[in-house]
Order: C-alpha cells, then sequence, then structure tokens
C-alpha cells in the first residue's frame, strides 16, 4: 500500500509540473499584451489624425500694427495692419484646422504695445510666436519677401518656414532669411519669426498682397512649414534623449 501511495505522488508531482510549464495562461496573456499595444499604436494614429499634426501646439499669431499704427501704407492706399491681420486671421483658421491652438495679439484694428504682444506668449507658454508684417521702402522698385529671426536657434525655423513659401512656385520675389533686431522677436522666449510679405510701397507687391489668393497661398505654406520644423523638433528632442540615456549607461 506504502508503494503505490508514494508512486501516487510521484504521478501527482508530475502531473503538477506539466501544468506549470505549460502555463497557458501566461502565453495568452503575452499574446494579449501584444494585441493591447497594437490596438494602442493604432489609436494613437487614429488621435493624430483625428486632432492633426499640430495637436498640442500653442501658436501665436501676432498681426502688426493696428489702430493709430497703420505701419506702411502702399501708392494705393493699402495699411500694413490691415494686409497683417487678415493674412493672420487666414493662417488661424489654417493651422487650428491642424489641431494648433492659436493665440492672437489683436484680432481687430485696436492698437497694441509690442510688449503685451511678446507677454501673450510667455503668459500663455506658447511653443512658437509668430509676426505678420509688410515692408516700406522710400525706393518703390523694392519688392519681395523676406523671413526674420532674432536668436540663432530661431534661424532654422525661419529657414524651415521660408524654404516652404518658396518651395513651388509663388508670385513674389525671394529676399531671404535674415536676422532681424525686431523687439517682438528679442523679448519673446519662445521660437519667433518675424514675415515681411512683400513691399507694400511697390505697386505690385500691393497689389498682389490685396489678393485673397497670395494671402491663402502664403498661410497654406507657413502651415506646411511649421509642421515640418515641429517634426524636426520632435525628432531631434528623441535622438537628445536617447543619446542622454547612452551616455548615463556608459558612465
Ligand atoms: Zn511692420
Amino acid at each position: 500500500m506504502k508503494k503505490r501511495f508514494f508512486a501516487l505522488i510521484i504521478v501527482l508531482g508530475f502531473v503538477l509540473i506539466f501544468i506549470s510549464t505549460n502555463n497557458l495562461p501566461t502565453v495568452e496573456s503575452e499574446h494579449e499584451e501584444e494585441l493591447t499595444s497594437l490596438n494602442r499604436m493604432a489609436v494613437k494614429a487614429a488621435n493624430l489624425e483625428v486632432k492633426g499634426e499640430l495637436a498640442g501646439e500653442k501658436i501665436v499669431l501676432d498681426a502688426g500694427h493696428g489702430g493709430f499704427d497703420s505701419g506702411s501704407v502702399g501708392q494705393n492706399e493699402t495699411y500694413e495692419k490691415d494686409i497683417a491681420l487678415s493674412t493672420v486671421l487666414t493662417l488661424k483658421d489654417m493651422l487650428e484646422d491642424k489641431g494648433a491652438t492659436v493665440l492672437l495679439t489683436r484680432d481687430r484694428d485696436d492698437f497694441v504695445s509690442l510688449r503685451s504682444r511678446t507677454q501673450v506668449a510667455s503668459t500663455h507658454r506658447a511653443n512658437l510666436f509668430l509676426s505678420i508684417h509688410t515692408d516700406g521702402f522710400e525706393d518703390a522698385e523694392a519688392k519681395g519677401m523676406t523671413t526674420y529671426y532674432y536668436s540663432d536657434q530661431d534661424e532654422i525655423m525661419a529657414d524651415t518656414i521660408h524654404t516652404y513659401i518658396f518651395k513651388d512656385n509663388i508670385d513674389t520675389e525671394n529676399r531671404g532669411v535674415d536676422f532681424g533686431n525686431y523687439q517682438v522677436l528679442r523679448d519673446t522666449y519662445v521660437p519667433a519669426v518675424l514675415l515681411e510679405l512683400g513691399y507694400i510701397t511697390n505697386v505690385e507687391d500691393e497689389q498682389l498682397l490685396n489678393t485673397e489668393q497670395f494671402q491663402e497661398t502664403v498661410s497654406e505654406r507657413i502651415v506646411q512649414g511649421i509642421i515640418q520644423y515641429v517634426t524636426m523638433r520632435t525628432v531631434n528632442n528623441d535622438e537628445h534623449n536617447y543619446a542622454g540615456e547612452g551616455h548615463m549607461i556608459a558612465n
């Protein structure tokens, strides 16, 4: 009887070992985990599609001048302040369509101090600041578009946006990207650029700046430039973090 009892114990032992090594629930849960992570990725991609490429970005749009400050005035009485505001309003809709949160330094024909304009970015902890102007010059021959930056790190954003504006045919002269000592760039502590969309004092530019089509084309390309800049910034941040971890491991 004792022998039988021991044999039974041994058999039971083997059965228990067999069950524990063939732990089906573990295999299943691993599989489930894999599925869940795939689902999570799909949900993330779908969210990005719904929310847009600029979801999470807080962008300040600054329409130059306003109120008693008309800015430059064209030969056919076009005011810089009006072109700046209507372009900013077009740009706002397009950026919001891509999921960005847009803040305006002015949304009507009001005077706003330069200091108040830069404060909008810091108060609301914005990610980007974009100031829209048109140029004016005593020589009516001067024409074309220029993009300005103040700090070295903002040159990348200025370059990216400017490149997108001139990526395809556009009916204006390319005056390039340049350093600009503007207060709205100097005193804004987030990536900031200032665009001079054209010379309002040049008759051809004045006419062009007044067309809805030009304002829309420029706005569309600015949006594409911003998306490209934001994508590059995200990739750079990821690489930077990765390098940072490697450095810690090496030490
Ligand atoms: Zn101006």
